[in-house]
């Protein structure tokens, strides 16, 4: 089959590999109709050490099942299926929590262990836990809405979440890629007042505002701390969904969320220490997040997809085949692209 490897930063390749197939009794085979590219795919296109083997990449994706091994009880052949970023198997502690990305017999798609939905097909380890099957949903607009419960829409719901967004609260979204733009949604759907989107971008901007973004600031560093504060009565905001990961984003977050507020970060940190130690604990602030559990989150936010409520996805500015993946790469890591679905 045809499939997207990594072999070292900047180098994407489509290449034939072995089919996907059933190893364990409780796998499911998945033929993906719809696959993404995602914000934290960018990182290894950045910095991949490289590798001989490579990495078959991708965790985002939703698919017609193929065949489950025998084990499987729940889902079957032919099912139309949303694939969350994480494998877990819906029955350990940590999964009745609804927190399956801490499932202890979990896993991510789109490593050296598993290999990645960016290709024809996938093999989904305990599929009962980690599917969640879907009826109907051949509505194009409705696809791509649908494909953003693999990641996107539940990792900015979470974000929300991890930063306490309630009605009638003041929100700050850091970030302006796929994943804060559905932070917008997020808060704007958990009720928050003011929604500030943090970015520079034209178009992602416009369509924050469409999705309920109150206010923009456009500043960096320390101006955009103080147009924040401007902006929410000299104290801050409730909630800060932070979006990015980097040690800026993270010190931008914590300096503009307010005495007893919260941060959710959702953005894979790629800094050592949570900044400004002391005057967030003296302002009793917050900080969580993590890897959402997007497959609990799936059952939460699938009525206001399918009715319509809301639409994550928007955020899909570009649709690519499979061998044009490489240049979606491209496109996202220049920022020429917000968001790159792939339809093998
Ligand atoms: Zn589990």
């Amino acid at each position: 089959m045809r499939a997207t490897v990594m072999y070292s930063a900047g180098d994407v390749r489509i290449e034939n590999v072995p089919d996907a197939r059933l190893i364990e009794p409780t796998d499911a085979l998945v033929r993906v109709t719809r696959a993404c590219i995602c914000g934290s795919d960018l990182w290894p296109y950045k910095a991949m050490e490289p590798s001989e083997t490579g990495i078959i990449m991708g965790h985002e994706a939703i698919g017609v099942v193929d065949s489950v091994g025998a084990d499987v009880r729940h889902i079957k052949a032919g099912d139309f299926v949303v694939m969350p970023f994480a494998w877990s198997d819906g029955t350990c502690e940590f999964c009745h929590e609804g927190l399956q990305t801490s499932c202890v017999h979990g896993g991510f798609f789109g490593n050296a262990e598993i290999a990645g939905a960016q290709a024809e097909a996938v093999r989904v380890p305990l599929a009962d836990g980690t599917l969640y099957a879907l009826q109907g949903g051949k509505d194009e607009a409705l696809t791509a809405s649908l494909l953003t419960l693999s990641d996107v829409m539940g990792t900015g719901h979470h974000a929300a979440v991890a930063a306490k967004v309630a009605p009638g609260r003041t929100v700050a979204v850091v970030g302006d890629g796929a994943v804060g733009l559905c932070g917008v949604i997020a808060a704007r759907r958990l009720g928050a007042e003011q929604i500030i989107i943090m970015g520079r971008h034209q178009d992602r901007i416009a369509l924050a505002g469409e999705f309920g973004a109150t206010d923009v600031v456009s500043e960096r560093g320390e101006e955009a701390v103080e147009r924040v504060r401007e902006l929410t009565g000299g104290f801050g905001v409730h909630s800060v969904l932070e979006c990015v990961g980097t040690e800026q984003s993270m010190h931008t977050s914590v300096s503009i969320v307010r005495a007893g507020g919260a941060v959710g970060r959702v953005g894979v940190p790629h800094y050592e220490a949570i900044p400004l130690a002391q005057p967030t604990f003296y302002s009793n602030v917050t900080v969580s997040g993590g890897p959402a559990p997007v497959r609990a989150y799936i059952e939460e936010l699938l009525p206001d997809v399918l009715e319509g409520r809301i639409e994550p996805g928007r955020v899909f500015d570009r649709v690519v085949g499979l061998e044009e993946v490489p240049d979606g790469y491209r496109a996202m890591n220049d920022r020429e692209a917000l968001k790159v679905m792939v339809r093998p």
